[in-house]
């Protein structure tokens, strides 16, 4: 390994639940963590929620970016180093693992957690981030509850937008599907289970095509997939549930990853193909998603790392006895 890079004992890629969880954890057993914590994406997907209602100690919810910030704080009060930067280069094999970051930093350590994350796909429209937080979400679990007695869409075909269907129609007047082929791709019983409740309408061979609204969402555009026939809904929340994308670009090719592009754990622990290197929080996780699921993988990444650590240090000692006192037949 060349010598222009920082040595440290445990770098951690990401900072949204995850990566800071490893830091507090990492920090608290005394690994000084060098976080990196992204430029733009710092905080992770948390950062783009309003309030956050469902983590738990907080009853009467948390802002998204506070406890994000909290979290920070926390990690860095037992010793964690957070620098906002984006990783653009890894090399995971070997002893020292390196990392090159985008202001030209190089950095080396025995062990590397991964908590990138995933970015919920988007549907491509200009109003679609213009409206984020202001009627258009991506998570049910986070967001329904403010949109009591209303009208609500719910794009997708899969199992994510079933269960997020399912689950709004707690709050809605009314919910629709939007599906843009004239079948579901999602699980049969879960399925069965949206066209059963009364309060959910399917829009087949549909795709939303444009989002009004100004400063709120008022309705969208559907556009026959078949015909390009176009019709106007009224509707004062849209939830894009059109899948996720696992952010493992920048390992892939050297960690082990699934068909989907998530990082394969021996589960339930963090440890993955490659020696020193664990992966926890959404980079993982197709199947949860939740803040707290994530924090708590993050904690078992640095408990991981921790005693991989400590296990190397062993080594060592044996290694330097035995050179330093060579036993006599
Ligand atoms: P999927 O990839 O399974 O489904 C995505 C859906 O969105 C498909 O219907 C797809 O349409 C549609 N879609 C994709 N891109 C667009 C677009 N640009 N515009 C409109 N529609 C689009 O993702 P999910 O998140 O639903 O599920 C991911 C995995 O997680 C699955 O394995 C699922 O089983 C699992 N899961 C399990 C749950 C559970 O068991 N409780 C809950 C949630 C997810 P098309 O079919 O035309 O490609």
């Amino acid at each position: 390994m060349s010598t222009d890079a920082s040595t440290e004992q445990l770098i951690i890629i990401g900072s949204g639940p995850a990566g800071y969880t490893a830091a507090i954890y990492a920090a608290r057993a005394g690994l000084s963590p060098l976080v990196l914590a992204g430029s733009v994406t710092a905080g992770g997907a948390l950062m783009n929620t309003t309030e956050v209602e469902n983590f738990p100690g907080f009853p009467g919810g948390v802002q998204g970016p506070e406890l994000m910030d909290g979290l920070q704080e926390q990690a860095e009060k037992f010793g964690a180093q957070v620098k906002f930067d984006d990783v653009t280069d890894v090399t995971l094999t070997g002893h020292l693992k390196r990392v090159v970051t985008g202001a030209g930093d190089a950095y080396e350590a025995p062990a590397v957690i991964l908590a990138t994350g995933s970015a919920y796909k988007e549907l491509g429209l200009p109003e679609e981030k213009k409206l984020s937080g202001h009627g258009v979400s991506w998570c049910a679990t986070c967001d329904g509850f403010f949109f009591r007695e209303q009208d609500i869409i719910v794009v997708g075909g899969g199992d994510s937008a079933m269960e997020e269907a399912t689950f709004l129609t707690r709050f809605g007047k009314s919910v629709t599907v939007v599906v843009r082929k004239g079948e579901l791709r999602a699980s049969r019983i879960m399925a069965q289970r949206a066209k059963d409740n009364p309060k959910i309408s399917f829009a087949w061979n549909s795709a939303i095509t444009a989002i009004h609204g100004d400063s709120k969402v008022t309705g969208v555009t559907l556009t026959d997939t078949r015909t390009g026939e176009t019709r106007e809904q009224a509707a004062t929340g849209i939830f894009v549930a059109i899948g996720h994308l696992p952010r493992t670009e920048l390992v892939a090719g050297q960690v082990d990853l699934d068909d989907e592009g998530y990082i394969k754990v021996d589960s339930p622990t963090t440890v993955t193909n490659l020696t020193g290197v664990f992966a926890c929080g959404d980079s993982v996780d197709h199947r949860y998603r939740q803040a707290i699921t994530a924090a708590g993988t993050g904690c078992a990444a640095a408990l991981d790392a921790e005693r991989y650590l400590a296990a190397l240090d062993d080594a060592d000692s044996i290694a330097t006895a035995l050179v330093e006192e060579p036993t006599h037949a």
